[in-house]
């Protein structure tokens, strides 16, 4: 059985002061647990201290973004080495904001996720379906075509290898939530497109998941942990999300 994920990506948010206290309240109250693994995205900036703060704790780290080239003249760019450098063990690609904000098409994600692996870099892949999308039906094809842009790079066996994080956007930052049948019906399809070789892939929900919603979420069949945005930036209610996985 694979570890169940809890994820937190703290976004383009505080300082660093800010952010070793919330890593470091979470590092004292997080016991190392062999079921369900912590994962925190603090900005690039705040990297290094935050490994620093959890270097004795059991919490995983990782960036929140990562450039598809080794290194060069990339100007503002951070490579999956120099993260691999700084302690980090996972990558996001493709997180909607990133796809919406900073035009990164489906191919770009590709490559993406093809570095950060090749560095030895988790990828978790962030895909998901618009409201109009939804609205229109097309949820599972418009996650699967993003799921399948990947696989066309990086192959069905590197991304089995990865974590999948179902992240609708019009739940991301939104306060609206995927039903628990909504969300288990898309993990369901992307389990079914990963065949027998994604068995063991985690696959996470993400969207405005909070500890008042978190226990439905992750009793669905096919839902292996969350990826937490704005209720990441505060321990205690991500520490009770972190909770109702093991529950
Ligand atoms: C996210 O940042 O991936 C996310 C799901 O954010 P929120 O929990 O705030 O919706």
């Amino acid at each position: 059985m694979f570890k169940l994920l809890i994820v937190g990506n703290w976004k383009m948010q505080g300082t660093v002061e800010s952010a070793v206290a919330l890593a470091s309240q979470l590092g004292e109250q997080w016991n190392s647990n062999k079921s369900v693994e912590m994962i925190i995205f603090p900005p690039f900036i705040h990297i290094s201290a935050v490994a620093a703060t959890i270097a004795e704790t059991a919490i995983s780290l990782g960036g929140q973004n990562v450039s598809e080239y080794p290194s060069g003249a990339y100007t503002g760019e951070i490579s999956a080495e120099m993260l691999v450098d700084q302690g980090c063990k996972y990558a996001l690609v493709g997180h909607s904001e990133r796809r919406a904000l900073f035009n990164e098409s489906s191919e770009t994600v590709a490559e993406k996720f093809k570095a950060a692996q090749s560095a030895g870099l988790i990828p978790i892949l962030c895909v998901g379906e618009s409201l109009q999308q939804r609205q229109d039906g097309q949820t599972v094809e418009v996650v699967s075509a993003q799921i399948a842009a990947v696989m066309n790079v990086a192959g069905l066996q590197n991304v089995c290898r990865a974590v999948i994080a179902y992240e609708p956007i019009w739940a991301v930052g939104t306060g609206e939530t995927a039903s628990p049948e909504q969300a288990q019906q898309v993990h369901s399809a992307i389990r079914a497109q990963l065949g027998e070789a994604g068995e063991a892939t985690p696959l996470l929900y993400g969207g405005s998941v909070k500890a008042a919603n978190a226990a439905e979420l992750f009793a669905q069949p096919d839902i292996d942990g969350g990826l937490v945005g704005g209720a990441s930036l505060e321990a205690n209610e991500f520490l009770n999300i972190a909770k109702l996985i093991e529950a």
